[in-house]
């Protein structure tokens, strides 16, 4: 898919047997739970202060390390093995929310990633509502990142659903807005909290206008709509001060942190200042 890269280099031709290997090497991760979040920072251009968490899944693979979501979310759901991978995000990540605020640590809200296909094929709403209610959760802690594939059909299960979290609390934000094809009338027509401005338009940013212009364009309809703006992939200072004086609400990219496993979090959030 856009912007994937697959478990093997372009290079490298996969045989039918890398191919198995890696699906089985897969099964037995799910079998083992052998996946970690780990969370990004999101904090407010206003004053710095941390407002929300992104959860990152990552795969620990027995010979490679920690393996990113890229190399396996997508041939996941190629293989009919993304069910038990998201089922076990959406739940880890509630369940670590949880034991934070348990610890009396403060807490923000987590976004969890959900993909077009999981949204068709799971009863999403169901199973929010019951990961909440098993683990303790309060909604608010809770919310979701769905791309624009999701909203482009048009049905009523997915209108349904939206309407579903958002009653319950959970909040809603459209990822790497701008890059799927969709129209802007779903902007109207859906429960939506925040737009997350993809990193492909930030990253040429202040240098290259054309990617100021869309930025610019983003964020004033995102205002007056009254949703947020998230810009995701900020790197650098600069990128920083242009969205500031464009009035984005909150940034997420390495010139805060990268994604840090729950330990390194913790860690991180100590050393912030207050
Ligand atoms: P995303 O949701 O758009 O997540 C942002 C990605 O950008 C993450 O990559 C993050 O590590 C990376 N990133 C953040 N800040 C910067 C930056 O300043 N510079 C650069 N170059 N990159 C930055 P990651 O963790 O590899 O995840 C890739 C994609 O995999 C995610 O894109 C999301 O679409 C998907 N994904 C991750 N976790 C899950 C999951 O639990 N379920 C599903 N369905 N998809 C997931
Ligand atoms: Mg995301
Ligand atoms: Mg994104
Ligand atoms: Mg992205």
């Amino acid at each position: 898919g856009r912007g994937n890269r697959q478990f093997y280099t372009p290079s490298m031709e996969a045989s039918a047997i890398d191919v198995l290997q890696h699906e089985r090497l897969l099964r037995e991760a799910i079998v083992d739970n052998a996946f970690v979040l780990h969370y990004q920072p999101q904090i407010s251009l206003e004053d710095g202060s941390l407002q929300g968490l992104e959860a990152l899944v990552r795969w620990r693979h027995p010979q490679r390390g920690l393996v990113g979501p890229d190399e396996f979310i997508t041939f996941s759901e190629s293989r009919g093995l993304i069910t038990p991978i998201g089922r076990w995000v959406m739940r880890e990540a509630c369940r670590q929310l949880k034991e934070w605020q348990d610890e009396g640590l403060a807490l923000v809200p987590v976004a969890v990633n959900l993909s077009a296909l999981e949204f068709r094929q799971r009863d999403v709403a169901g199973e929010i509502a019951a990961a909440l209610r098993d683990t303790g959760l309060a909604p608010q802690y809770l919310g979701i990142e769905l791309t624009e594939s999701v909203l482009m059909h048009q049905t009523g299960q997915v209108l349904d659903t939206l309407n579903a979290l958002k009653a319950l609390g959970v909040g809603i934000s459209i990822d790497d807005f701008g890059t799927g094809y969709s129209s802007l009338a779903y902007l109207k027509r859906y429960p939506i909290d925040s737009l997350k401005i993809d990193r492909s338009f930030v990253v040429d940013t202040p240098g290259n206008p054309d990617d100021v212009a869309i930025v610019t364009a983003v964020i004033q309809m995102a205002r007056s709509l009254q949703l947020k703006t998230v810009a995701e992939g900020v790197e650098t200072p600069a990128q920083v001060q242009l969205l500031k004086g464009l009035g984005c609400d909150l940034i997420q990219g390495h010139v805060v942190s990268v994604p840090l496993d729950a330990v390194a979090l913790q860690r991180w959030m100590r050393d912030l200042p207050v």
